[in-house]
């Protein structure tokens, strides 16, 4: 039998995207699928990206050097150019760039920034389908499909509106190097990081925390779905004791058939993962990192949100484990 179990009272809000033109090869599709997955779930309802450009530029003053910004925006050709003094030191230039990148970037940004303020106001949960993604973007550099610094945008906007301390749960499978460093110099901002290691977007492979405030958790070996949940759900009880809400730099790229990945996980897992951060009672805010398969994607997005919403399924997790429903 089934266990009756108590879900939250309040609907998931999710965010579209700016309706940007499709460019850049990290995809175009990828946002519909995801959103196509969390729209299954009858409790998800849609919100419109409404914050404004000053709030946009404001968040990303704090984020990136004034000299990288003004490069940005000063790129107007829509042919996509490598720019390799807009590398991650140490690495090569592995995206190129172009006007309608940036644009789709600042649009990602404002997804973001609406989130966190949807969460501020007192939404348990909001999820900001934003494209491309951000957490390899740091203060002067791009790579890795990443342009701007969504995360971190999101981050500052729940300092703004008076959150105490915010967590960063990157739980994509990359390392989130431009999050590290763009967040270093934020005393209020903690970083945790479960990722694939040796890491990519180093030049050595090997992730170097930042500050004392960030806390790396790498995989030497493809980690089975309970070894990597359990994980999810210790960095969840850690951050419920240190801060005050959690922005969660989401990647499905730790599913089975990513292009850009060699782990197995079914995308089932994502619910026993959205019933973990559920259960920390901290308030989510979720913003769209890697995930390249696109036919999973849907599965993926639509696990989550029902693990945010339901809790664990009947097959998992210790009754010990499970969320006890609404505590706020
Ligand atoms: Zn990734």
């Amino acid at each position: 039998m089934i266990e009756q179990r108590p879900t939250r009272d309040v609907a998931a809000p999710w965010i579209i995207e700016g309706g940007q033109p499709v460019v850049g090869r990290e995809g175009g599709g990828r946002l519909p699928a995801v959103r196509d997955g969390i729209a299954r779930h009858a409790r998800a309802r849609a919100e419109a990206a409404t914050a404004d450009d000053a709030a946009i530029d404001a968040a990303l003053a704090r984020l990136h050097d004034a000299a990288y910004l003004t490069t940005l925006d000063g790129i107007t050709s829509d042919v996509p150019v490598l720019m390799p003094e807009l590398a991650a030191p140490g690495m090569e230039a592995d995206v190129p760039v172009c006007a309608g990148l940036v644009q789709t970037a600042r649009e990602g940004v404002r997804a973001a920034i609406t989130a966190a303020a949807r969460v501020a106001d007192g939404a348990p949960f909001a999820y900001a389908v934003s494209r491309p993604p951000g957490h390899h973007a740091g203060p002067a550099w791009f790579g890795g499909y990443c342009y701007l610094n969504t995360a971190g945008a999101a981050a500052l906007t729940l300092l703004d509106h008076g959150v105490a301390t915010v967590g960063i749960l990157d739980l994509d499978l990359h390392y989130p190097n431009g999050t590290s460093a763009v967040v270093a110099s934020h005393e209020r901002i903690h970083l945790c990081s479960l990722h694939a290691s040796p890491v990519a977007n180093a030049p050595d492979g090997r992730a170097v925390p930042h500050s004392e405030r960030e806390a790396l958790i790498g995989f030497e070996d493809v980690p089975s779905e309970d070894e990597y949940v359990t994980a999810v759900v210790d960095a969840g009880r850690r951050l419920a004791a240190s801060v005050d809400a959690v922005v969660v730099s989401l990647g499905y790229d730790t599913v089975a058939g990513d292009p850009h990945g060699d782990w197995d996980l079914p995308p089932a897992t994502f619910r026993r993962i959205g019933a973990a951060l559920a259960a920390t009672g901290l308030p989510l805010c979720v913003v769209q990192e890697g995930g390249y398969e696109v036919s999973s994607l849907a599965d993926c997005s639509h696990a989550f949100v029902t693990g945010l919403l339901e809790g664990p399924s009947a097959d998992h997790e210790p009754a010990a484990d499970r969320p006890t429903g609404a505590t706020r």
